[in-house]
């Protein structure tokens, strides 16, 4: 169904509540792996505005279906509920200017808020699909140390039943239909180390780390379908100023848009750590995140989405929103051939840093933009 004037209004009439709940919302602590404070919170609201059979799975997704009970096809709606903070007391938050500040604001409370409210429309108007079956989430894991945990469990519960993917993510000036997938290890060196004076000689690991850093910054970079990229991210490790260092520690990644180029990768990081492996090196490398990459999407469905994206937000905001690849909950549905989406429902700067924060006259065209794309399945309006 379309956006009519009487959903305009509605849209309209609830700005206020929008805006008090992500006030509220934003507040609440959810560091990745423990959203379960957000988590009892969206549900018990959602409950309140007579959703029916929403639950919160092993994952701390909340899960509102809508009419999945028959075979048919879904279509899954999500922002997820974890913020990159691992604050667990209250969130510090203020409104100002026309902006609410507050960590998490906007990646991805604010999206949080508007897939909240049109959940709260299609369940106060009793909205039902003939042909689909919707997913409304609120999902967990999105952020680093979440490795796409939420949108995982879901796939693994629903799989190949859901045709269509639309994450709800970040600012609507961007829009992402392509994924980067990416391999994350936690390289550790040790070798026997000793004094610095008595025992000069004896390899250092810190300097066998380097040796490691250096060739793998060597590696070319594979030329297949998009980009590819590699970081150490950090490192750490060694005793004292007069010690030949034992141990030591790096985060090392790599990302790419191509399948074929992270298996590359692979190689080359494998091939290079095993080379460093002799004369008393001891080489541990455990994987710390893996998001996929894109399999095999109908290109045509893929597009059709992302164009209904696009359009949602050139009518709501009257800008066209930025294409990209990225790393979000889109990952694992492209993984698995699904047509997949993310595009923002707020403008606001600074995500990922303490200064983060919204406009708050972008909640009502965002709102419009989530309504939009959510209400889409849907057949229009029943008599009750
Ligand atoms: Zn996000």
């Amino acid at each position: 169904m379309m956006l009519d004037n009487e959903i305009l209004k509605y849209i309209e009439d609830h700005r206020e509540e929008a805006i008090a709940l992500l006030v509220e919302l934003a507040q609440i602590p959810a560091p990745s792996n423990a959203e379960e404070k957000r988590a009892a919170f969206c549900k018990e609201w959602l409950e309140k505005c007579g959703a029916e059979g929403v639950y919160v799975d092993e994952a701390l997704n909340v899960i509102y279906p809508v009419g999945c009970e028959k075979e048919k096809p879904l279509a899954v709606f999500m922002a997820h509920s974890d913020v990159v903070f691992p604050d667990t007391d209250p969130l510090p938050l203020k409104v100002e200017d026309g902006w609410i500040h507050c960590p998490g604001v906007g990646d991805d409370t604010g999206n949080v808020v508007a897939l909240m409210m049109a959940a709260k429309y299609v369940a106060e108007n009793r909205l039902q699909s003939r042909d689909w079956g919707i997913l409304l989430v609120i999902n967990s894991g999105e952020e680093g140390l979440g490795n796409l945990k939420g949108s995982r469990r879901i796939f693994s519960e629903f799989g190949s039943r859901v045709k269509e993917f639309v994450t709800f993510d970040l600012s609507y000036r961007r829009l992402y239909d392509r994924s980067v997938g990416s391999r994350r290890f936690l390289v550790e060196l040790s070798t026997q180390g000793g004094h610095s004076w008595n025992d000069f000689g004896r390899k250092n690991a810190i300097a066998c780390l380097a040796d490691v850093i250096h060739d793998l910054y060597r590696i070319p970079v594979p030329q297949g379908k998009g980009k590819t990229t590699f970081n150490v991210g950090t490192v750490s490790g060694g005793t004292s100023v007069n010690t030949i260092a034992q141990q030591v520690q790096m985060l090392y990644e790599f990302r790419s848009e191509d399948r074929a180029c992270l298996d590359t990768m692979q190689e080359k990081f494998d091939a290079i750590l095993n080379a460093h492996r002799k004369d008393g090196v001891e080489i541990l490398c455990t994987k710390v995140g893996d998001r996929p990459c894109s399999g095999e999407v109908d290109p045509v469905a893929q597009a059709a989405l992302a164009d209904r994206a696009e359009a949602a937000a050139v009518k709501y905001v009257g800008l066209t929103p930025v294409r990209g690849a990225a790393s979000t909950d889109c990952n694992v549905p492209l993984s698995l051939g699904i047509p997949s989406v993310c595009i923002g429902c707020l403008d606001g700067v600074g995500e990922h840093t303490r200064e983060e924060k919204v406009k708050i006259d972008s909640v009502v065209p965002g709102l419009k933009i989530c309504f939009d794309l959510v209400l889409h399945h849907f057949d229009g309006k029943s008599v009750h």
